[in-house]
């Protein structure tokens, strides 16, 4: 069995049953988030309560960071009693975040600045993953250090795979969120053609999932759709973030991302009515409002 002290700052939807699994490993747990609220599940379970993400990197060599936004990451990495005010050299920083590549790439270079090693290591796999220890991992940084915690974050993970240098985790990782945004929403059109028709989208669904248009995205949303239950799973608030990372990176690449941008103008949208808190499987929600149905049975 693993062990070792390992660090975890933002126990939120994702962070809560990674840092469980890490302990399931073998490893024991310091943890810190802004919200006192969010570490009494885990320190329930015998992980060790800080006051501060400093005061975590003191007591952990490695440190695991599972927050929001990019603002977040350079908040508890880089901020006042942030991590790197309590790190020691040789110490490391994993942002499992999802964030800007720009934003991995200036931490990495404070990181460095100060000896510490830093690995940008996004995931796939929503709560689900998160709970069963499945989820995708997509790494960015030095191959020596992405090889010394391969067998960490196979505490979390099933496939884990080193993207390149800093930044590329997220790189790859929005390339993942272009993809979900877009058949999630082509989920939303489809199903709801269906229903206005006057099919059984259940049907529809299983007639379809087999087949070329099968994903593992339909098998995940499509159910969510049929059920009218948009609970969250992974916010809107957090996939707009994502797609908003996605086209400030394509406008510094000179990249159109002309479908991407429409499915994030549908999120400003879901958002203003108040359903940023709901699964993104909501996205389908503004394509049911346009035809007057919904897909779930009245
Ligand atoms: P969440 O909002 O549920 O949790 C984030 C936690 O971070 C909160 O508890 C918050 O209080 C804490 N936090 C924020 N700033 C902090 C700081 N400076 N210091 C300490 N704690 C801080 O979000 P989540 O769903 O757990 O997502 C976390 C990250 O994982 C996001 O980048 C998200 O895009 C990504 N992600 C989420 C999912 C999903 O399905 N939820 C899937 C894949 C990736």
């Amino acid at each position: 069995m693993p062990s070792g002290d390992i660090g975890f700052v933002g126990l939120g939807i994702m962070g809560r049953p990674m840092a469980r699994n890490l302990m399931t490993a073998g490893y024991s747990l310091t943890v810190y988030d802004v919200v006192g609220s969010a570490m009494e599940e885990i320190v329930g379970d015998g992980a060790k309560p800080a006051s501060s993400a400093a005061e975590v990197a003191t007591a952990a060599p490695i440190v695991i960071t599972m927050v929001p936004d990019s603002a977040d990451s350079e908040a508890a990495i880089l901020g006042p009693n942030g991590v790197l005010e309590g790190a020691k050299e040789g110490s490391v920083v994993i942002d499992m975040s999802s964030i800007a590549p720009a934003s991995s790439q200036k931490i990495a270079a404070a990181c460095e600045a100060q000896g510490v090693e830093f690995l940008d290591a996004p995931v796939s796999g929503g709560e689900p993953g998160a709970v069963s220890g499945t989820l995708a991992i997509m790494v960015g940084g030095k191959r020596e250090v992405f090889d010394a915690h391969f067998g960490l974050l196979e505490a979390v993970g099933s496939s884990i795979v080193l993207c390149g240098g800093y930044g590329a985790g997220n790189t790859t990782k929005l390339a993942n969120q272009i993809m979900v945004a877009a058949n999630i929403e082509a989920v939303g059109e489809a199903l709801t053609l269906a229903k206005k028709a006057g099919l059984d989208p259940n049907t529809v669904f299983e007639a379809i999932r087999g087949g070329l248009a099968g994903s593992n995205v339909l098998d995940a949303k499509g159910p969510m759709m049929i059920a009218g239950n948009f609970d969250p799973g992974f916010r809107i608030v957090l996939h707009h973030k994502d797609l908003n990372n996605a086209i400030l990176t394509a406008r510094e690449l000179g990249v159109g991302l002309p479908v991407t941008s429409l499915v994030q103008q549908m999120l400003v949208s879901l958002i203003n009515e108040g359903k940023g808190n709901s699964d993104h499987s909501a996205i389908a929600n503004f394509i049911e409002d346009m035809a007057g149905v919904t897909i779930a049975a009245d």
